[in-house]
């Protein structure tokens, strides 16, 4: 049984998938308390719901893409029989992830996507930050850095340069929108990271289940 804080059918918000139509599944809990969170609502509560009925209503969405977030979905051990269920069935899964627990038990696959962040010091969690989980990541993977002033940005910088990762690198501007600053810095330097925003902020706002 996994405690679900909620689930919802909305478009992937930010990284390589942005734009595409995706079933998201919020799981109960966060291990972290960054100063910027917009989740707070997913640290405690839910509904207890099996796998089979996340899966099942996965299907009615006609989407091959879940996302498995949270508060930190890693903390429930329910959720790696998920994962891989998801996965049986051809879902193209992409796990959310603070960077702050270990990622190496989730699932080897083509289709299993770790998208992961690694905290900066604006959001006062960086001692929780596991850097020997970049070595895990695959070239399908990505790593989130949100950027919110230059303390972060010089972190994030200093971070790729000393793990090197051969996926993509994400700058996300805190807050998601204010884009000008953070892109042009980032041509400036010639950084090779992709700029995003979050996509779902431009359209609804800090709207909660879209
Ligand atoms: S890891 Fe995510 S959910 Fe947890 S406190 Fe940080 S921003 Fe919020």
């Amino acid at each position: 049984m996994l405690t679900v804080i909620e689930t919802f059918h909305s478009i992937e918000g930010e990284g390589p998938f942005i734009g595409i139509p995706t079933f998201f599944i919020r799981l109960s809990g966060c291990n972290l308390r960054c100063t910027y969170c917009d989740t707070k609502y997913s640290y405690s509560g839910g509904d207890n719901r099996t796998v089979e009925s996340l899966i099942e209503e996965a299907s009615g969405y006609k989407t091959k893409f879940v996302c498995v977030t949270g508060g930190e979905p890693l903390l429930q051990k329910e959720v790696y029989p998920l994962m891989y269920k998801l996965l049986d069935k051809e879902f193209k899964v992409i796990l959310e992830t603070s960077g702050s627990i270990s990622v190496d038990d989730v699932p080897a696959d083509d289709n299993m996507i770790i998208a992961m962040d690694i905290k900066g010091p604006s959001s006062n969690m960086v001692e929780h930050n596991i850097y020997e989980n970049i070595e895990l990541l695959a070239e399908k993977d990505y790593l989130k850095f949100v950027i919110a002033d230059e303390k972060d940005y010089e972190f994030a910088k200093s971070i790729i340069q000393k793990y090197p990762f051969d996926g993509e690198v994400i700058f996300q501007p805190e807050g998601g929108k204010n884009l000008k600053e953070l892109t042009e810095k980032v041509l400036k330097e010639r950084l090779n990271v992709r700029v995003l925003p979050q996509l779902h902020k431009f359209i609804w706002g800090d709207k909660r289940g879209v």
